[in-house]
């Protein structure tokens, strides 16, 4: 299905703004001007970008930010929409990065953390981005913050194809 990003995104931004309100983390966005329609499952993609807007709000601590972007990249051929999600978090340490997408991963100091969760956020975005033919990237520096970013390919009626 066609679908606009920078709604969807707005969707999720309203269901999590109240607990980001609550612990003062600012939520920072860069968006493109033109519309960027990717060819996805809407309920699908909102499930991945829930999960990364979650994650990013349990692992940064009060008064950071989390910085959302959007932009169109050329890759191997063809148009890709990439979103990516920062935050100024706990970072992940590089040799955790290889398992971060293995179902019930979760790194050594969040298992213990009261906010708990399944280590299943993810693994699931992973199979639900690669499902659509895109792929999703991390970046991360301990006690400095992470930064994923989601490639899905560009429906032909977005604006940067024509
Ligand atoms: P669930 O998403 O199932 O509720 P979870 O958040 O622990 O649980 P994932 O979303 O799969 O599971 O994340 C796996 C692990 O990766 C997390 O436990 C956490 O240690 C680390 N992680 C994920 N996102 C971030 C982030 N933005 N900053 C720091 N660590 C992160
Ligand atoms: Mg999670």
């Amino acid at each position: 299905t066609p679908t606009d990003l920078i709604p969807l995104l707005e969707r999720i931004i309203d269901m999590l703004k109240p607990e980001a309100e609550e612990r003062q983390i600012e939520i920072v966005r860069s968006y493109p001007a033109e519309q960027l329609i990717a060819f996805v499952d809407p309920n699908r993609i909102t499930q991945v970008f829930y999960n990364l807007f979650f994650n990013a709000l349990r692992y940064t601590s009060s008064g950071g930010n989390i910085s959302i972007r959007i932009s169109n990249r050329y890759h191997e051929g063809s148009r890709f929409a990439a979103v990516s999600i920062a935050d100024t978090g706990v970072g992940i340490a590089e040799e955790q990065l290889p398992y971060l997408f293995d179902r019930f991963y979760r790194v050594e100091e969040s298992r213990s953390r009261h906010t708990g969760g399944m280590g299943l956020g993810l693994a699931i975005a992973k199979e639900f981005v690669e499902s659509h033919r895109g792929f999703i990237t991390v970046n991360s520096e301990v006690d400095q913050g992470t930064i994923f970013t989601v490639y899905l390919p560009l429906h032909s009626g977005s604006d940067f194809t024509a």
